[in-house]
């Protein structure tokens, strides 16, 4: 398949031009489908396999440039994959106008966080702990936030962050869409995908 026949935008196929992508991997030619169908969609890939264009294209497809409001949260693990995601996203997102996307993360300013969102992006990035920080103090509502993205949801509850994702999913509309990537489908991770996802579609790197 290509990635034209995945019924992406013009915009987002321009941008895979311009990085040379040529085809879709496994994992995208699985996951983009039931994503555009605004299916929920469990995943068991790993770093390399392509799951961040697999989520992210289909997700920034769905959002509507025209709202200034976080339409799209996308929890991982690390600040460093925070920032990473957030840069694959904008190149993705690079043919797309008046498109923001944030990463927040422990250790970034908290000011300037809180700063970014008089203008809301509508995608944000962020890890658990600093995410939950902003629901604590009041500075980021999460209740028109109708994608969610669990990325390398093993490692999230390998890390401890079991009651911060608990506090993110009760922030989040009911009726939302949910994505979850993990490397291993261990009994956690079912357990998580149980409680956070609506009758899920699995696919496999
Ligand atoms: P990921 O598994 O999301 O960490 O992606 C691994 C790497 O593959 C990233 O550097 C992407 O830029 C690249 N990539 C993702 N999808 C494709 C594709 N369809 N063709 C070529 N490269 C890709």
């Amino acid at each position: 398949a290509t990635f034209k026949d995945l019924n992406l935008s013009a915009a987002l196929l321009q941008s895979l031009h311009d990085l040379h992508y040529t085809s879709p991997t496994p994992i995208q030619e699985q996951a983009i489908p039931l994503l555009l169908q605004g299916l929920d969609v469990a995943g068991q890939a790993e770093t390399g396999s392509g799951k961040t264009a697999a989520f992210g294209l289909p997700l920034l497809q769905r959002i509507k440039p025209e709202l200034q409001q976080v339409q799209a949260l996308v929890v991982v693990p690390t600040r460093e994959l925070a920032v990473q995601v957030r840069q694959e996203l904008k190149q993705y997102a690079r043919h797309i106008p008046n498109l923001k996307i944030s990463a927040f993360y422990g250790g970034h300013s908290f000011r300037m966080e809180e700063a970014s969102l008089e203008h809301p992006p509508q995608v944000l990035v962020g890890t658990p702990g600093r995410l939950t920080d902003h629901l604590s103090r009041k500075t980021l509502r999460l209740s028109n936030t109708a994608q969610v993205v669990l990325d390398e949801a093993d490692k999230l509850l390998e890390m401890g962050f079991e009651e911060e994702l608990d506090e993110l999913l009760r922030a989040l509309p009911r009726n939302r869409q949910t994505v979850l990537f993990s490397a291993t489908m261990a009994d956690d991770v079912k357990q998580l995908i149980a409680n956070s996802l609506k009758d899920p579609k699995f696919v496999q790197a």
